[in-house]
């Protein structure tokens, strides 16, 4: 490491929540950063004064950058669709599928920058997308790069997978067949977005997944062959390569789908297709059952928990406490924001707080020394404040595979940091008793600073990289682009 790197200081926190490997929280705090990397950090009296910028952090807390493990960017273009708001996932797919297919290469650029702003602006700094549509029209084909160029001029963290259907509805798959692709075309795209992108090293701004995007829309040789592609890779990435991603067990449909055209759970179909893996995690898992949690945690499978998604489409409650507790890697998604309609990490993790303890107490009443229990008795204790943070920001980083460069505060890890104010109306009464339990416990608040990579990218609540009014303006512009051009056709 270079002495000459510029150094920050972050001073005087109110509190600094670590989730490092003992959970250290610290107040009255600092933490001392050079270049991109975090050197030190602990109390304020034991850290340098000064350093070459200095971040005055009272009334703050401060917490890793949040890192989102699930998302579909360009969904941002079809929020709060009128037709889709009360559908189920198939209903819902089957509505808008045809509007998505008049995706351009700007919609998903700009509808990409415009959901990393939203991201960013929660204090997440790290994210995947799932892009899985790749329309071709009179202004060219949507690839991959162009959310990656999205990312790169944001200075947002990104894991953009190269995601893909190639079974329409006449082979009997869910999708039209004007939205699938040929399997060679996508088998060649991807090795060629690895080869241009990928990039291995610690505290890397890009890497690529591979992301067949669900058993009800591509073949089980796409799958086995997307698996040996991105495993292709291991001898020249080592344990930083390309990871493979896709939807499983995502409601009752989904199961019934899997079980009626392949004979078996989505668990047991993952994993004949060589699915599960320390290098692959899965969105949504909400029905998998006692057979697919062992599966997933004999294997350190990942799960990504989409909770607002899972409401929205009322798709279930998934057993995240029993996967958490089976050891089962699991981090948290937003999910695509036409299943959610909000990309707000802080607001994810509250509400995977509130889904596991409602969820716990529709449970059946349990007896323990002749007491009879009853599910709202247990329920409040099943997802903490702290479990649900720790699940959005070192889960995450799991989960992605990056749990030795992002998701925590500590030396030598990326900084990647969200700093929030405590002094506000929705903290009163609240900071003062638990600054960090009060970030999900109070209404969920805005970040006032993010840093990425040692960057400022948003500084006093504003974002330092894009003019928000008028990519919001660009954005509405084409969102009714999108859908006239459905309506016409
Ligand atoms: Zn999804």
């Amino acid at each position: 490491m270079s002495t000459a790197e510029p150094t920050l200081l972050i001073r005087h926190a109110r509190a600094i929540a670590t989730f490092d490997d003992d959970r250290r929280e610290w107040r009255d705090a600092s933490i001392l950063i050079r270049g991109s990397l975090i050197e030190a950090v602990g109390p304020a009296a034991d850290l340098p004064a000064t350093a070459d910028t200095v971040i005055d952090a009272r009334g703050h807390l401060v917490v890793p950058g949040l890192v989102n493990t699930h998302h579909h960017m360009y969904q941002s273009l079809t929020r709060a669709l009128p037709g889709v708001q009360d559908a189920e996932l198939f209903g819902w797919l089957r509505g808008l599928y045809p509007v998505w297919a008049g995706l351009t290469p700007e919609m998903v650029h700009v509808s990409t920058q415009v959901a990393m702003a939203e991201l960013l602006l929660s204090g997440c700094t790290t994210s995947s997308d799932h892009l899985y549509i790749y329309p071709s029209g009179p202004q060219g084909r949507v690839t991959l790069d162009d959310s990656i160029r999205a990312a790169q001029a944001i200075g947002m963290r990104f894991v953009a997978t190269r995601g893909s259907m190639s079974v329409g509805a006449s082979a009997g798959g869910l999708p039209p067949d004007s939205v699938v692709e040929r399997e060679d075309a996508i088998l060649a795209d991807s090795q060629r977005l690895i080869e241009t992108w990928h990039d291995p090293s610690h505290g890397a701004m890009v890497r690529i997944a591979l992301a067949p995007c669900s058993p009800f829309s591509v073949s089980q040789d796409l799958m086995r062959e997307t698996a040996a592609l991105a495993r292709s890779y291991g001898a020249r990435f080592g344990a930083h390569g390309v990871r493979l991603h896709t939807h499983l067990a995502e409601n009752d449909h989904d199961i019934a789908y899997s079980r009626e055209r392949f004979g078996c759970t989505p668990a047991q179909y993952a994993q004949g297709l060589g699915w599960l893996g320390d290098d692959v995690w899965h969105a949504h898992c909400v029905k998998l059952d006692d057979e697919g949690l062992s599966l997933f945690a004999a294997s350190r499978t990942g799960v990504a928990h989409c909770p607002c998604s899972n409401m929205r489409l009322a798709s279930g409650i998934a057993p995240v406490r029993r996967m958490m507790d089976a050891g089962v890697p699991v981090g948290l998604g937003v999910d695509g924001s036409a299943s959610n309609d909000a990309a707000h990490m802080v607001h994810e993790a509250r509400q995977a707080m509130l889904l596991a303890r409602v969820g716990r107490a529709l449970q059946p009443p349990q007896v323990h020394e002749g007491r009879r229990f009853f599910g709202c008795d247990l329920g409040p204790a099943e997802m903490t404040a702290r479990d649900a943070l720790a699940l959005a920001t070192r889960g995450g980083a799991q989960v992605l595979g990056r749990d030795d460069d992002i998701g925590r505060i500590a030396p030598g890890w990326c900084a990647d940091l969200a700093l929030f104010r405590l002094d506000t109306l929705a903290m009163a009464g609240g900071a003062v008793h638990d600054p960090v339990a009060a970030l999900l416990l109070c209404a969920s608040p805005q970040a006032d600073h993010v840093f990425v990579h040692g960057r400022q990218v948003v500084q006093d609540g504003q974002l330092t990289t894009v003019d928000l009014g008028p990519l919001v303006e660009r954005h509405n512009r084409l969102a009714l682009a999108l859908a006239a051009d459905c309506r016409a056709s």
